[in-house]
């Protein structure tokens, strides 16, 4: 087996919630069960919405139910100067446009019959501005986005849990229009400048990643592995979320069950079943196989919560 180095990149701006901690808990095995390294990342590029507080919530919950990683804990908070350095890479490269729209614009232009893209990706509004139009919306008070110029083209890639994908790659905002770095660009940089292998994460990013890919090759990275783990979802299917009740390590000790309780819980369902016995991540290394990790999101029931 080739070095393996595995991670994962929570955003902190609120207590991990089971979906969460199961994400990270699958991202831990997979790299751990072969020898490889961990890392964690805190992807805290939206200083608002993201906190000290919440950041080192995270990290204790990860360390109660038995994670650990290597290194120090990463901030993209402070790598703002590669990120911009990539986009100046591309920029040379003739691939970074301003983009002046706003969500809502995209949304209508999206929907409109002859703008509209198949998959609704960005039909590309900004790609032909004239320097012109680009001055009066600035002087009308706007401040671009930078987008990629992308081709268009399909990109397929083997998912080691979702199987197949295919997707089709459109602009991807590179920078917001607060002059803050993007997640699809940052996540590039990171993975690769931290000699990612083995992304583990969400399905919910499964439909972002052949943006993600094709960034790594403009730019002449690696490209990791990818595994989406399916979301937790709440008894009434939608995703899970701090509404749903008791969903965090705290809230679930309040009920009596104790970081092993819980992670005992994830590990069922992930094909693992401890018998009802708690149990530290450690405890799972010998038994995990991703191959009879369910494909489908595991949804709670009301007595779960
Ligand atoms: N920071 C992202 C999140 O918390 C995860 C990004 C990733 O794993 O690529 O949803």
């Amino acid at each position: 087996m080739n070095f393996v180095r595995g991670r994962f990149a929570p955003s902190p701006t609120g207590p991990l919630h089971l979906g969460n901690l199961r994400t990270a808990l699958v991202a831990w095995l997979m790299a751990r069960r072969v020898g490889g390294e961990f890392i964690v990342r805190m992807e805290d590029l939206d200083r608002v919405t993201s906190s000290p507080e919440h950041e080192a919530g995270q990290l204790a919950a990860l360390r109660s139910i038995g994670l650990d990683w290597d290194g120090e804990v990463v901030h993209q908070s402070e790598r703002f100067a590669l990120y911009r350095a990539a986009i100046d890479r591309l920029r040379s490269l003739g691939l970074v446009y301003e983009c002046f729209c706003t969500r809502s614009e995209i949304r209508q232009s999206a929907r409109a019959p002859q703008g509209a893209d198949l998959d609704g990706v960005y039909p590309g509004t900004c790609r032909h501005l004239t320097e012109e139009q680009r001055l009066a919306k600035r002087a009308a008070g706007r401040s671009p986005a930078l987008r990629l110029l992308s081709d268009g083209r399909t990109v397929s890639f083997d998912d080691l849990v979702a199987g197949p994908q295919v997707g089709r790659l459109d602009d991807v905002v590179l920078q917001r229009n607060d002059g803050v770095p993007a997640y699809n660009l940052a996540v590039v940089i990171d993975d690769a400048a931290q000699s990612v292998t083995e992304v583990v994460r969400g399905d919910d990013l499964l439909a972002t990643t052949p943006r993600q890919i094709e960034l790594h090759r403009l730019l002449d990275l690696p490209v990791p592995r990818y595994a989406h783990v399916p979301l937790v979802l709440a008894p009434d299917g939608s995703r899970l979320a701090k509404r749903h009740g008791a969903v965090t390590l705290d809230d679930l000790a309040a009920l009596g069950f104790s970081p092993g309780d819980v992670c005992a819980r994830l590990a069922a369902s992930l094909g693992m079943d401890t018998g009802g016995r708690a149990v530290m991540a450690g405890a799972l290394l010998d038994r995990f196989d991703p191959q009879r990790m369910s494909r489908e999101p595991w949804r709670l029931v009301a007595d779960d919560l």
